[in-house]
């Protein structure tokens, strides 16, 4: 059996990091066994859905590579894949049912006879549900009387205004596509048996169903779009990989056997399982999140790394062109989780003239003597001959030993003088990366710094 799984997203809001989860383990779990990854649309709702929505939603996904096989903008064998232009496919459908006697007219309404039986979900995931659709439908809670009551526990396929109701387009779709496992969120755990009596009016074999727990946040809520990281679209410019978002969210509900958390692309498709989703809700994690982010910066090969900051750099006002650039990166990237934290560390590199920070600024004045160790360790570093790592190195410790001081002593006064900063990029390597010249001329400025 050739696996085919579909992500299946209505276009009423953004892609949020839920609906994000459940489009890559189906995308993962098809893809993981050479099978197929169906987008499609559920657009039956015309007054909620909107193309904004639809278009932020392809950007999503496709920005986190979760590239469909079939689906908008490529179609494919079982199109359309917008419901919203399947009327004819569901009418035929309908007519099955009606010739079948499974269904009748009620006030305009078009009615599904749910079976006198018992329905039992075996989920992949959550276990067995089971639950008699006639008998649980026939009693509803009215909350203006607060009082039970009798109601029609048939279900309402088609509305008075002739649209479908999601229950029938999504099985409908789900038989004509050929999907044979539907991985979604819990929330439609619930709609299962409904679907199930739908399958076996139509005698189709029904799916593998796996319904994946909730994502709470870190009150242990439901997440909203109002909590930090819940839409996709924020991740790009937020300054993660999208790699590392997807590594993030297979791990939130999911986990490698061996407890393994960093994946690439690749690894996550072979290793990504049903069998390790937890049936247990999830917590998202935005300092987490990062972390992962910062371990796929430290992967990068250096021309992918240039490649997704540039954007970053450029806006920043930073060379992203420059040739010392792919250098330059190399020390930033483990000082930074976001691509959006790097232009920070490397502005001090590439700017025309330091901009001292304050508080560093006293810490070093304040030390005795310091106007003549400035100046002792622009000397030692003049007389440097061969301008590397070792070279300079040795030029700081000439500086010290003819001071008789620790080299350590000159660290500080270096790093501020040269890079304006306590903090920042490792100081060794960014002097051989500024060149003799400019770290000369930004000590000389220093020491006037010092005197006035
Ligand atoms: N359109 C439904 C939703 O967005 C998807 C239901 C399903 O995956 O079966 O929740």
């Amino acid at each position: 059996m050739t696996v085919r799984t579909r992500f299946a997203p209505s276009p009423t809001g953004f892609l949020h990091i839920g609906g994000a989860r459940t489009a890559l383990y189906n995308y993962l779990f098809a893809k993981g066994r050479g099978g197929s990854f169906v987008l499609r649309v559920e657009d039956t709702d015309a007054e909620r859905s909107t193309s904004e929505s639809m278009d932020i939603i392809l950007d999503s996904l496709k920005w986190l590579g979760l590239d469909w096989d079939e689906g908008p903008g490529i179609g494919g064998e079982f199109g359309p894949y917008n419901q919203s232009e399947r009327g004819e496919i569901y009418d035929r459908y309908l007519s099955k049912l009606e010739e079948a006697g499974h269904v009748y007219e009620d006030e305009g309404a078009i009615r599904f006879r749910v079976p006198d039986k018992t329905i039992t979900v075996q989920d992949v995931i959550c276990g067995e549900v089971s639950v008699n659709l006639k008998e649980q439908g026939s009693r509803r809670y009215n909350t203006e009387t607060k009082q039970e009551e009798e109601a029609n526990p048939d279900i309402v396929i088609k509305r008075p205004n002739g649209g479908y109701i999601f229950h029938f387009v999504n099985v409908v779709d789900d038989i004509e596509m050929g999907i044979t496992h539907v991985i979604r969120g819990e929330d439609h755990l619930s709609n299962t048996p409904k679907h199930l009596a739908l399958f076996e009016a139509f005698g189709a074999t029904p799916p593998t169903f796996a319904h994946i727990p909730l994502n709470l946040n870190q009150s242990g809520t439901k997440m909203s779009k109002r909590d930090q990281g819940a839409l996709i679209h924020e991740y790009r410019e937020a300054g993660f990989l999208p790699d590392a978002v997807n590594n993030y969210m297979a791990l939130l509900g999911w986990s490698a056997k061996d407890d393994t958390e960093i994946f690439d692309a690749k690894e996550l498709r072979s290793r990504f399982d049903i069998s390790g989703v937890n049936n247990s809700n999830s917590k998202f994690d935005y300092d987490k999140c990062k972390w992962v982010n910062a371990e796929h910066l430290k992967k990068l090969s250096a021309a992918d790394l240039l490649e997704a900051a540039t954007p970053f750099l450029t806006a920043a006002g930073l060379p992203a062109d420059d040739a010392r650039m792919p250098a330059a990166l190399e020390l930033a990237r483990d000082r930074a989780q976001l691509l959006s934290e790097i232009p920070e560390v490397l502005a001090t590199i590439f700017a025309e003239e330091v901009s001292y920070d304050k508080a560093s600024l006293e810490k070093v004045k304040s030390r005795e003597g310091i106007a003549g160790a400035v100046t002792a360790l622009r000397n030692g570093l003049a007389s440097v001959e061969d301008w590397s790592i070792d070279g300079i190195k040795a030029g700081i410790q000439s500086a010290a030993d003819g001071m008789g001081a620790k080299m350590g002593m000159l660290m500080l006064p270096c790093r501020v003088g040269v890079m304006g900063s306590t903090s920042g990029a490792d100081l060794i390597p960014v002097l051989e990366l500024l060149g003799k010249e400019a770290v000369l001329k930004r000590l000389e400025g220093f020491e006037g710094l010092l005197d006035a």
